[in-house]
């Protein structure tokens, strides 16, 4: 059985940062759709470059392109024992679109865990968060405006839609949008929830054992709900 693991959560929630941590312990890929995007930009890919235009304005890109993305990485080897995807599923569409393709290859439920953070601690995370020009890494949080990157030392800069209008804009879409997919995915017995609003370490902690737990079939109550 793979740990098919699904990520959702608001922008900020921190998600994408414990994304990587469970899936570097636990040996399978992490599956960002940002990430993705933002390599094929740097990459000059045509249709991450046509994609552009609406991440910088904080829309959703469409689900045709989104799906085949996420058909096609979904398709490679490295997933066999799993994947945590980060960023993806962000409308129904998308999420009736994964459940085929998880379904297809026979390899074990979707576990889904919700980051939760109340609104005005996503704004202040967004505000002053900052990325690698040079490798798209995410910064420590503790690392002040203007720095260097701990992966490659290229410089730190804030995310083009991470300024405050578009941070509006992206909580607006993720309301509308995403809001309707944990609808989808709340009655499951794999679905929890985890307080994104404690520590690093806590949150890390606590999406660990949801998800084993939830994994190994144990329909118990969410931590945090
Ligand atoms: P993220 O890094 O996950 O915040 O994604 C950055 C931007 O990429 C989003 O604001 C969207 O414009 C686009 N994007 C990423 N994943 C998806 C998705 N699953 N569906 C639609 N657009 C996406």
């Amino acid at each position: 059985m793979g740990l098919n693991v699904v990520m959702m959560g608001p922008p900020g929630a921190g998600k994408g940062t414990q994304a990587n941590r469970f899936a570097m312990e636990r040996g399978v890929p992490k599956i960002s759709t940002g990430d993705i995007l933002r390599e094929g930009i740097r990459d000059r890919n045509p249709v991450a470059l046509e994609a552009k235009a609406r991440m910088d304005q904080g829309k959703l890109v469409d689900d045709a392109t989104m799906i085949a993305i996420v058909r096609d990485r979904l398709e490679r080897p490295d997933t066999k024992a799993g994947f945590v995807l980060d960023g993806f599923p962000r409308t129904v569409g998308q999420a009736q679109a994964l459940d085929a393709v998880v379904e297809a290859r026979g390899n074990g439920p979707l576990v889904i865990v919700d980051v939760t953070v109340p609104e005005a601690e996503l704004v202040r995370r967004l505000a002053s968060r900052q990325i690698c020009s040079s490798c798209g890494t995410t910064a420590d949080p503790s690392i002040a405006a203007g720095g260097t990157c701990a992966t490659c030392g290229g410089q730190l800069v804030q995310r083009v839609d991470d300024g405050s209008k578009v941070v509006i804009e992206r909580l607006r879409v993720y309301e509308r949008s995403t809001r309707p997919v944990l609808d989808y995915y709340r009655g499951r017995p794999t679905f929890r929830v985890v307080d994104g609003a404690q520590s690093p370490e806590r949150v890390a902690h606590d999406l660990g054992c949801v998800i084993d737990e939830a994994a190994a079939g144990n329909a118990k109550p969410a931590v945090g709900s």
